[in-house]
């Protein structure tokens, strides 16, 4: 049977297991079901750094000359923007049709304090760079080590013939992180059903009903991006079969699916874009990259929770006002970790810049997991799509 046939069912049973178990089974779910599910996530986590670090080194000195890296940074960059910006119109657009906050005023006495504040944003910026690269592997930074391995990459390259045995080194290691994923996967249909029962047990049809309407835009659009957007991104950039790709890239969505984490998806989604013939050399720089800055669903379900806000307190927002949210939505996903939940703290980056109550942070936030799920499963889409096209136009070019 094939992995991706494996997984699904994974997750199927998962599914299953957790709506059957409900509320009542979850400290059983708790003890002895998601532990499971931590131990994949250990291990993988365990692969990402030294896993980036190798294949970041390896694909920019094997690059070889400054102006290709140029070159394809420059194409990788403008596509994850374009692609994050749409995601955001769609998500308002969706918001706007679909109006999800109608109906719903919010409950005063229950306002909690809303989630932890969004640092500013040239904070954000000036963190990228590491001062010290080994306490950035150490908190698993992943900004910070992609730049690091960038200008380490580039400095083997410039040694020359004296930089090739540490490029001989970092490829090795490479390859031995490769074949340590491939060991990781074949536990994923356990490691996906153990994720995902405990967060369908948790979050059974009582606690989603309130909030079915903020769930649908998200996934609705979720599904709209990925389907519509880069399926004709594939066929009429790429011309690539979008069946053939999704079908490629299937065991990637249902380890983000399960894990909301861009970060621990990045193995796994490397192995499938390897797999549809992109090459090492454009991955290992393209994909990285975009597991830390590139998140089109995380966009977009901020532009679609924007709008609830907005609706629940009954402000109407001005033109000027949605597009403050798409450009600073744009840029809290590029400073959003790949990591569970980390769109919520954005979140509030986006409220504030329009100065939108961030208290409605906290009515999303109980079915923040829900929706990570479909919108980090686009984020490693839209990595996959721009990779898969930077290589098409690489291999033109050569
Ligand atoms: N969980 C998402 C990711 O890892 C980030 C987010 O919370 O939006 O891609």
């Amino acid at each position: 049977m094939h992995l991706s046939t494996k997984i699904l069912i994974g997750l199927g049973l998962g599914v299953l297991a957790g709506l059957g178990s409900g509320a009542e089974g979850l400290p059983f779910m708790k003890a002895w079901i998601a532990p499971f599910g931590s131990i994949f996530l250990n291990l993988i986590k365990m692969i990402i750094v030294p896993l980036v670090f190798a294949s970041l080194i390896v694909g920019v000195s094997g690059l070889g000359d400054a102006r290709k890296i140029g070159r394809i940074g420059t194409k990788t960059i403008a596509y994850y923007l374009g692609t994050t910006a749409f995601a955001i119109v769609l998500g308002l657009a969706l918001g706007t049709l679909v109006q999800p906050g109608l109906g719903l005023t919010m409950p005063g006495g229950e306002v909690k304090a809303a989630a932890k504040a969004a640092p500013p944003l040239m904070k954000v910026i000036v963190d990228i760079f590491p001062s010290n690269p080994l306490d950035s592997m150490l908190k698993a930074n992943m900004l910070q080590i992609i730049v690091f391995a960038l200008f380490l990459g580039g400095g083997i390259a410039v040694a020359g013939e004296k930089g090739q045995p540490a490029y001989k080194f970092f490829d090795a290691l490479a390859e031995a992180c490769y074949a340590v994923v491939g060991m990781i996967m074949k536990f994923a249909p356990i490691g996906v059903f153990a994720l995902i029962a405990p967060v369908v047990a948790a979050n059974g049809p009582s606690v989603l009903l309130p909030l079915l309407k903020v769930i649908i835009c998200v996934y609705l659009g979720c599904f709209l991006h990925a389907a519509v957007v880069y399926g004709s991104m594939l066929k009429f950039i790429g011309n690539y079969s979008p069946v053939e790709f999704f079908k490629n890239i299937l065991p990637a969505q249902l380890v983000a699916f399960s894990t909301c984490s861009s970060s621990a998806t990045l193995p796994v989604n490397m192995e499938c874009v390897q797999k549809m013939g992109v090459s090492k050399e454009v991955s290992s720089f393209v994909l990285p990259l975009g597991a830390t800055i590139n998140m089109d669903g995380t966009a977009l379900y901020q532009g679609v929770c924007a709008l609830f806000v907005a609706q629940i307190y009954g402000i109407d927002l001005t033109s000027a006002q949605m597009m403050t949210i798409i450009l600073t939505g744009t840029l809290a996903s590029i400073g959003t970790a790949g990591v569970p939940g980390a769109g919520l703290i954005m979140l509030t980056l986006v409220l504030q810049s329009v100065g939108l109550p961030l208290e409605g942070v906290a009515l999303v936030a109980g079915i923040d997991r829900v929706l990570d799920m479909p919108r980090t499963t686009v984020n490693i889409t839209g990595d996959a799509v721009v990779a898969y096209l930077v290589d098409k136009s690489e291999a033109k070019t050569a």
